[in-house]
């Protein structure tokens, strides 16, 4: 694991030295996610709420400087037990869903950072707001929650896309972001683009924050 992660580091660090790694350990066991905290990964990516709670300690039993994020679909009747367990909840793709998570975290009294996810390939097997109004309204109600802190937007490539289709998706997203920033007068910091088969991609197009899985962690095994 140690030279994986020191060869993408150095490829990243070449494109562009700002740009942060995720590592996503779903389906493996946390004993793959200490192996790579020990080796100095701070960031890490799952993307079931019931498999975080089956497999981490809790929140306040985890090293201080680990920085989880939730990176897959959130179902409304999740959304309590998404905002105690993660840090960041950066797979928003709908106005219920991100009403509820500031509900909740009013609740906790714990503010919570999200992201906001796109459709960037018109997948419909995908999820994500499809339009840069939707995403507008939904950016607009998160600046004006206290207990949401809009830090980003996240999209998924196009799965078995050419390059030009994945350069044009991750394009789009930083379009929009710049379009937000403009129109709402709001600064996003993040754009989480780029998987283990795109990232280079994603970090020509603009992305601060890659989410790769398999590269690091091996293929993932769904039977268990
Ligand atoms: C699984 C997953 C990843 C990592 O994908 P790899 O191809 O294994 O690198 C990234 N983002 C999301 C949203 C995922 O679900």
């Amino acid at each position: 694991m140690k030279q994986v992660l020191d060869t993408l580091h150095s490829q990243i660090n070449q494109l562009n030295p700002n740009v942060k790694l995720m590592c996503v350990s779903k389906t493996h066991p946390f004993k793959a996610v200490e192996s790579a905290y020990n080796l100095g990964e701070r960031l890490f990516g799952e993307n079931r709420v019931q498999e975080v709670d089956l497999k981490y300690p809790k929140p306040d039993k985890r090293s201080k400087d680990l920085e989880l994020h939730l990176i897959g679909h959130l179902q409304s009747n999740k959304c309590k037990k998404a905002v105690e367990l993660f840090d960041s909840i950066d797979s928003v793709d709908s106005i219920k869903v991100l009403n509820k998570i500031n509900n909740y975290a009013t609740n906790l009294d714990k503010k919570i950072d999200i992201m906001l996810e796109y459709n960037s390939s018109m997948d419909e097997n995908k999820t994500g707001f499809e339009t840069y109004e939707e995403i507008k309204e939904a950016a607009l109600l998160a600046t004006s929650y206290k207990y949401v802190n809009l830090k980003g937007l996240m999209t998924i490539g196009p799965l078995g896309g050419n390059e030009k289709q994945i350069r044009s998706a991750f394009k789009l997203v930083r379009e929009i972001k710049e379009k937000l920033e403009n129109e709402l007068n709001i600064e996003i910091q993040e754009l989480s683009m780029g998987m283990s088969g795109d990232y280079k991609i994603a970090i020509e197009e603009g992305s601060t924050i890659v989410r790769v899985g398999t590269k690091i962690f091996g293929n993932r095994d769904y039977s268990k």
